[in-house]
């Protein structure tokens, strides 16, 4: 299982404060590519703004096409000496992660990324056993990865809303 805990604190571990991306880009970047993913960078541009890097990164070529969307920046921590745990070190405490980006949201990006990981090894391990998408293959997936059954009660639920919010390939 992918650890999301991990992501999110090294993603934390990179100030990234608009615009600046410290490296939190490169932690999606490293991870993804590791996996299989075609990763660009795009530099969004915008007068009287610094350019702001973004990482786009794409797996397949078939429909249906599920996509996350997220950002790394955060806004700036302030008087870090004022802390309790340290803005940026991601600190775990007692069950709770710590730094600027944990809810919002490098925290979220983990969780997805980590998923869409664990996803695509179920589904590559269920290939060993199965050599289509037959109803079997899903079963075996689904006990690879038990949070599929999950997703797809959600998307079975949710899954025509995100049309509204489709982008142009
Ligand atoms: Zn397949």
């Amino acid at each position: 299982m992918t650890d999301a805990l991990s992501i999110a604190q090294q993603l934390i571990r990179c100030p990234s404060v608009t615009p600046a991306d410290a490296g939190a880009l490169g932690v999606l970047e490293n991870l993804l590519k590791t996996h299989g993913f075609e990763v660009h960078r795009v530099a969004f541009s915008e007068p009287g703004f610094a350019d702001v890097d973004n990482l786009y990164a794409r797996i397949g070529k078939d429909a249906p096409h599920i996509t996350f969307a997220g950002h790394t920046d955060v806004v700036p921590a302030g008087d870090e000496a004022a802390w309790k745990h340290g803005a940026f070190s991601g600190e775990l405490k007692d069950g709770f992660l710590y730094g600027r980006g944990a809810v919002d949201m490098k925290g979220g990006i983990a969780c997805s990324v980590a998923a869409v990981l664990d996803y695509l090894a179920a589904h590559e391990m269920a290939h060993l056993v199965e050599m289509n998408h037959s109803p079997r293959f899903w079963r075996v997936v689904a006990r690879v990865c038990d949070h599929v059954e999950r997703a797809k009660t959600w998307l079975d639920t949710h899954g025509n809303d995100l049309h509204r919010y489709g982008i142009q390939d």
